[in-house]
């Protein structure tokens, strides 16, 4: 069976995150060392989505945008940014890059985001925008991709193939198809445990678990696994991504994943390690 690469995620919390997703050429994060560990796919990236101000998310973006304008590749390449509206530091930083790389090769569009906004994708998807419970006065947002599908419409279901065939010669496609929106990815970004309504049937889950134990957990600004777990008993998604790991569990991380999925059957889990680049 081919793997067909869809993320490549870095994520140790306090220090950096960025994830790369592939299929749609997006990055959810900017921390630092993307752009060495990216190399040239630093080109392939079309839209950044921030989530929040904090430095482990946004280090790496000088950097990025430098290296897109300098670099041996496409340096034309457009690239737009969005950050969660009224995000004051974001705002900052990004006028320090633009003064500090005046002359850029490249068109840069910068755009705030709120809560329910959405954003077109290619390939029949869109991007919709949800806020999320972060640290007291910093604006939090989190990410959802979703798939405009078709499917019949309930009236045709017990219809034979045959039967289907002759309706669509008569009448055409759109007497027996409808539109649905289907629920590809759910990114939480720094937050507490993300509503199971916002992330119900939603293929693929990547979510924050800065603490595997519940013990450790000082303010209530991050996610614990127990929290993971206890969505788990509400949601069902096929594939869970677990990211934003503090490095003091590096060597219970395997154990983790471990006992997830022997409690949860049914879903794929990763976690990423504090240490590398996950490959997924
Ligand atoms: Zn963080
Ligand atoms: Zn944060």
């Amino acid at each position: 069976m081919v793997n067909i690469l869809e993320f490549i995620i870095r994520s140790k919390a306090l220090y950096t995150t960025w994830i790369y997703y592939k299929p749609n050429r997006l990055l959810f994060d900017v921390g630092e060392g993307i752009s060495a560990a990216l190399g040239n796919k630093i080109y392939s990236i079309e839209k950044l989505f921030i989530t929040h101000s904090h430095v482990d998310h946004i280090a790496g973006l000088w950097g990025f945008i430098n290296t897109r304008n300098n670099a041996m590749g496409s340096r034309e390449k457009d690239l737009e940014i969005y950050y969660p509206k009224g995000s004051k530091n974001i705002e900052d930083y990004l006028n320090f890059i633009k003064k500090m790389n005046k002359y850029l090769r490249f068109k840069l569009y910068i755009k705030e985001v709120e809560h329910g906004d959405i954003i077109p994708l290619k390939n029949n998807r869109c991007l919709k925008i949800f806020k999320t419970r972060h640290t007291p006065g910093e604006k939090s947002i989190g990410f959802q991709i979703i798939e405009k599908r078709k499917r019949l419409k309930p009236e045709y279901r017990n219809f034979s193939g045959k039967e289907i065939k002759e309706i669509i010669l008569e009448n055409g496609k759109d007497e027996v198809l409808e539109e649905y929106e289907k629920k590809i990815i759910t990114i939480s970004g720094d937050s507490l445990p993300i509503s199971p309504d916002i992330i119900e049937d939603s293929d693929t889950l990547v979510h924050e678990c800065t603490f595997i134990k519940e013990s450790d957990r000082k303010l209530r600004n991050h996610t614990s696994l127990d929290e993971i777990k206890k969505l788990l008993t509400y949601i069902s998604p096929k594939r869970v991504i677990l990211y934003h790991i503090s490095s003091r569990y590096n060597r219970l991380i395997n154990k983790a994943e471990k006992e997830l999925t022997e409690s949860f059957k049914n879903i794929e889990f990763h976690i990423v390690h504090p240490e590398e680049i996950s490959i997924i």
